[in-house]
C-alpha cells in the first residue's frame, strides 16, 4: 500500500482544520510517528523534550489536543490510566498486555462490512476493539515460572 509521507499528510490536515502548522506540533507528532508504543502525555513530553527543551507539558496537551482534532492521532484510553496516544489512522485494535503494560495495534480483517449485529439502518461510525491479555514475552515468562514452581 502506497502511502502518503506523513510530514505531507501533516501540513494537509492541518490546514484542513484550519490550524496552523508550529514547530512544537510537529515535534509531537514526530515523537508519536517515531515510535509506536502508544506514550500517554507525560511520555510524550519527556522524548520531545530531549530535542526541544523549551517545551512545556501545558504545551504538549495542548499539541496533542490539536491532532487529535485533526484525526492526526487517536486517544487510546485503558481502564482509569492517562490516556495514551496514537498516529496509527487505519482501522485497528488495541490489544493490553496485563503483565508488562504494552500496547500494540492489532490490525483488523476487513472480512464483512460488519461483525456486530447492529439494528438495520444504523450507521456505524467508529469501532474501537480492546482485547486484552498477555504478550508473548509475559506468557512465556509466566509459563517459566510454571514450570520452576512444579520442579
Ligand atoms: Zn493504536
Ligand atoms: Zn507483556
Amino acid at each position: 500500500m502506497q502511502k502518503k509521507p506523513a510530514a505531507a499528510l501533516y501540513d494537509e490536515t492541518m490546514s484542513q482544520h484550519g490550524h496552523r502548522l508550529t514547530e512544537q506540533r510537529r515535534h509531537v507528532y514526530d515523537v508519536l510517528l517515531e515510535k509506536r508504543d502508544h506514550p500517554t502525555a507525560v511520555e510524550v513530553f519527556i522524548r520531545v523534550k530531549e530535542k526541544k527543551p523549551s517545551i512545556s507539558l501545558a504545551t504538549v496537551y495542548n499539541c496533542l489536543e490539536t491532532l487529535t482534532d485533526c484525526g492526526l492521532a487517536k486517544q487510546v484510553n485503558v481502564d482509569r490510566g492517562p490516556s495514551r496516544y496514537c498516529p496509527n489512522l487505519e482501522d485497528h485494535g488495541h490489544f493490553f498486555c496485563g503483565g508488562c503494560g504494552a500496547v500494540f495495534d492489532v490490525p483488523i480483517r476487513k472480512t464483512r462490512s460488519s461483525d456486530w449485529e447492529l439494528p438495520p439502518d444504523t450507521v456505524l461510525l467508529q469501532r474501537e476493539v480492546s482485547l486484552r491479555g498477555l504478550c508473548p514475552e509475559c506468557a512465556t515468562q509466566k509459563e517459566t515460572s510454571k514450570a520452576k514452581s512444579k520442579s
